[in-house]
């Protein structure tokens, strides 16, 4: 069941049995010369619908510009400054709460999302403590490619270079979403340089194609589909454990 595509008494009735919801959570940012650019926000998507269908399980719009600071030397990149996205996701949260939501999970596509999205939770928490509010309200943020059973999936699928940006897995992800999209040219070199990130322009010269560890040519449809399957499965457990808590 998908916010978007549900009528407000639907949602009213949702509300009667769960206040739980799914919100994906990505990036618009360069993924390597073969990956597409919603790559981070299409995984978490793909994953938080099927687990969605499956679960029986409200899932909210995706949120698909982060922070990616560091992509912007490639074209079609865009970035949201950290205090931005902070502000943002407390409306997204204070606006479900305010319906009567009060379990929000957070399916994360990008790495780069993870400090503004804890700084959002910290800020609502303490908004809460400080106006004295009883109510017990969680929020959870989970990256899809560490849910349980998909970093072995991961490693079994690529055993070298899968990589840490454009990584295998998730190339694979989204030509499963977008069969039209699958390229598997190989590419040079065929594993990507590793390292850490700092700004866009020395991202740009230690990483000139825009893949850091990874090699997307061993990436395929059947196997972004093997890997939204096992995720789905993996995301309903966790969030349903999730909403007992
Ligand atoms: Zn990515």
């Amino acid at each position: 069941m998908r916010l978007h595509t549900s009528t407000w008494p639907e949602v009213e009735a949702y509300l009667e049995r769960s206040q739980g919801i799914i919100i994906p959570i990505g990036s618009t940012e360069q993924h390597g010369p073969t990956g597409i650019i919603g790559c981070d926000a299409i995984c978490a998507e793909e994953i938080a619908w099927e687990g969605g269908k499956r679960g029986n399980i409200l899932v909210g719009p995706t949120f698909n510009v982060g922070s990616a600071q560091h992509h912007m030397s490639f074209p079609g990149s865009m970035t949201l400054r950290p205090s931005t996205m902070t502000a943002v996701i407390s409306d997204w949260v204070l606006s479900l709460a305010a319906h009567g939501f009060d379990r929000i999970y957070f399916l994360n596509g990008h790495g780069g999302n993870i400090a503004p999205v804890q700084n959002a939770f910290a800020d609502i928490y303490a908004r809460r403590a400080l106006d004295g509010d009883e109510a017990k309200f969680l929020m959870k943020l989970r990256n899809w490619f560490d849910l349980p059973g998909i970093p072995e999936l991961s490693d079994e699928l690529y055993p070298v270079g899968c990589g840490s940006h454009a990584t295998a897995a998730e190339i694979s992800v989204t030509f499963a979403a977008y069969p039209q999209k699958e390229d598997c040219r190989a590419l040079e070199p065929a594993i990507a340089p590793e390292g850490s990130i700092s700004d866009r322009h020395q991202f740009r010269l230690d990483f000139p194609d825009g893949r850091i560890g990874s090699n997307p040519s061993q990436s395929c449809v059947a196997d972004g589909k093997k890997i939204i399957d096992h995720a789905a499965a993996s995301l309903v457990k966790d969030v349903d454990a999730f909403f007992k808590s």
